[in-house]
């Protein structure tokens, strides 16, 4: 336990040095993209012209890091009641229409209430990153992307009562190797689209919110039943029920 306190305090220490950079960046970066995007306009017949594109695409990847990085640091607002479902859909309809696309089925299978109290842009942010995994994992192929809420009365491991949700997607699932390093910030399977930001940013978050991550995968083919053959992840993660000032306590 004290290893792992270790590491994860290690981690915390890069992510802040890692933001701090990211912020420094920023400003140059803006600029850049602004340099390139008036190239762009004025060179229009130029045969330099597809070198501008590749130049905005990649300072446009760039961007995106930082902006993940600074999004996760900056000072965060205060917590506040949210309803999990509601914030799980506000999530999913950015996706749904990628997910129809992709002949990804949903299926929701919500509880009635499922009020909890915490950072409601940094909540919706950790179920962006599993959402957008489980779609990527499902792509291209399809499948099903199963997302479920359940309130806990009393959580098996902490006691605690609190919320389950679950996302479970049918895609090409994860190697052992992989999975020993998925939370780990720059780590990513994905060489073209991938930041490895997500995870590291998701377990960052329900730590906050001293919660709790499961996580079991099956690599597509690598299984005898029908069910290993396909493949599949799913993340299961306990949020527990804090009163107001435990969390208005932690610093932000
Ligand atoms: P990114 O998505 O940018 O690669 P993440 O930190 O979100 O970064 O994920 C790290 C890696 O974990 C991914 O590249 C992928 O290999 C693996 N992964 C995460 N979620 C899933 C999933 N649902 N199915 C299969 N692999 C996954």
């Amino acid at each position: 336990a004290d290893e792992a306190l270790r590491k994860s305090e290690k981690l915390a220490a890069a992510g802040r040095l890692a933001a701090s950079i990211a912020h420094e960046i920023n400003n140059p970066l803006e600029a850049v993209t602004n340099l390139l995007y008036l190239i762009h306009q004025e060179q229009k017949d130029s045969p330099a012209q597809p070198y501008v594109e590749l130049a905005e695409a990649e300072v446009a990847r760039i961007s995106v890091i930082t902006q993940q990085m600074l999004r996760f640091y900056k000072q965060s607002t205060r917590p506040a009641r949210a309803e999990v479902c509601a914030l799980l859909d506000s999530v999913l309809s950015l996706h749904e229409r990628r997910a129809a696309m992709l002949q990804i089925d949903i299926d929701r299978r919500y509880c009635s209430e499922a009020p909890l109290f915490c950072f409601t842009g940094e909540m919706r942010q950790l179920f962006n990153n599993f959402i957008a995994n489980a779609i990527d994992a499902m792509t291209p192929g399809g499948g099903k992307l199963v997302l479920r809420v359940q309130r806990v009365r009393q959580d098996a491991k902490t006691g605690l009562a609190g919320i389950r949700v679950t996302v479970a997607d049918s895609g090409c699932g994860m190697s052992q190797e992989t999975r020993r390093h998925i939370f780990e910030p720059f780590f990513t399977t994905k060489e073209d689209t991938g930041t490895g930001l997500g995870l590291w940013v998701s377990a960052e978050i329900l730590a906050k919110h001293h919660g709790r991550l499961r996580l079991r995968s099956w690599e597509r083919g690598a299984g005898t039943t029908h069910a290993s053959q396909r493949g599949g992840t799913v993340f299961t993660m306990f949020l527990p029920e804090r009163l107001e000032h435990e969390l208005h306590g932690e610093p932000a």
